[in-house]
């Protein structure tokens, strides 16, 4: 039990109301422009929003959806990715990547991950089989998997690189940006993202014109001209006002990203002589911590504790999706990817948004050494 007498301090997981108080006039003024031109569906900030983030991301197209998972669905099928084929991807991911694979008829193929949580090139070839089309990396946590080495199997093996870029918007490897370095990048939107819309919304990235022109006939029902339908499409499209909303906050990604890394550092100064794990940054990685995950012991005991010192943290993610009810037919059993379910276990995600003081971050610290003490 945390000392009673010691003064609690609040240490929310996210922050909404603070990140509206910071941009109230300017969101209302985007509320107001949009429905005064009535322009919900389609719409200016669609193509802005577009043409700014291919400009930060370094890519040709920019394809703005409703989310990251039709992001993902329709990255596949523009790719002709379907029914038996085989794509390679972790399974300590948000359900998403996995889901996204299933949807377009195709076999997720697991491959466990490094101590950082990503994806473990090394393992990848003995997972390629003759029907293998496609890796999808997870850039879980903001840090981008080991680009290079992925690339280079791809290429080796003539398949696609997909990268689930929906956790790392604005990192890099190797000065490159995530969803600039695979075939495609696949983005989230979503509130509780670094680039964060009102609601669900996410985006590909690609320097493919194929790939663009086909998601771009998907995400409206196929509709190449008001009567022309060339291909069986869906309603991904983005809303208007959520490509407002985004155009707006794409300005301030990187204050965002620049205290994230700075929490993220003190975290890393305060706990390096601690019982904690951190994974180390390397030389080759920008990462913008979507969430900042260390691995301890007795997990669950701690963030109770936390939580009883009015500390909020997460768990990304609890269940390995290769143990989840839905993934069943995949017949995977307890013990088939062992980094992934020792990870489980022992990952918490501390406090990192952009909003939270030094001083937040340092009652984190003394708490989890209160817990540990
Ligand atoms: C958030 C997320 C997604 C899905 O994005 P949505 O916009 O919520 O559909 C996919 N993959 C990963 C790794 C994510 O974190």
């Amino acid at each position: 039990m945390p000392d009673a007498t010691a003064n609690i301090r609040r240490v929310p997981y996210v922050n909404f109301p603070a990140q509206y108080a910071e941009e109230r006039n300017e969101i209302m003024a985007l509320v107001d422009d949009v429905f005064s031109k009535g322009a919900f569906v389609g719409g200016d900030y669609i193509a802005q929003l577009e043409a700014a983030i291919a400009e930060v991301v370094g890519v040709k197209h920019v394809i703005a959806l409703n989310s990251g998972t039709d992001a993902l669905i329709l990255a596949m099928k523009g790719f002709g990715i379907g029914s038996g084929d085989e794509v390679i991807t972790p399974p300590n991911s948000f359900v998403a990547s996995t889901a996204a694979i299933t949807a377009v008829g195709a076999i997720p193929v697991f491959v466990d991950v490094k101590p950082d949580q990503n994806i473990d090139p090394a393992l990848i070839k003995a997972a390629i089989s003759g029907r293998t089309k496609a890796i999808m990396p997870v850039h879980l946590t903001g840090r981008v998997a080991e680009m290079d080495r992925i690339m280079e199997i791809a290429e080796q093996y003539d398949l696609k690189v997909i990268e689930d870029a929906a956790q790392s918007f604005g990192s890099r490897y190797q000065d490159v940006m995530s969803g600039a370095i695979g075939h495609a990048g696949c983005f989230s939107a979503h509130p509780l993202k670094n680039l964060n819309a009102a609601g669900d919304a996410g985006f590909i990235t690609t320097d493919d014109d194929s790939l663009a022109e086909h998601a771009r006939l998907l995400r409206n029902h196929g509709l190449k001209d008001r009567e022309t339908v060339v291909t069986w499409g869906t309603v991904s499209r983005m809303d208007n006002l959520q490509a407002a909303f985004l155009t707006m906050r794409l300005k301030h990604t990187d204050d965002v990203v620049e205290k994230r890394r700075a929490n993220a550092q003190l975290y890393r100064d305060l706990l390096q002589d601690s019982a904690v794990f951190m994974p180390p940054c390397v030389q080759a990685e920008f990462n913008t911590f979507h969430t900042f995950v260390v691995q301890i012991e007795r997990r669950d005991a701690l963030r109770a504790y936390l939580a009883e010192c009015g500390i909020e943290t997460a768990v990304h993610y609890p269940v390995p999706i290769h143990l989840q009810p839905a993934a069943v037919g995949l017949g995977h059993k307890s013990g088939d990817f062992p980094a992934t379910e020792y990870q489980a276990s022992r990952i918490v995600s501390l406090p990192i948004h952009q909003l939270l003081s030094d001083d937040d971050i340092r009652y984190v610290v003394a708490n989890i050494e209160a817990f540990y003490s």
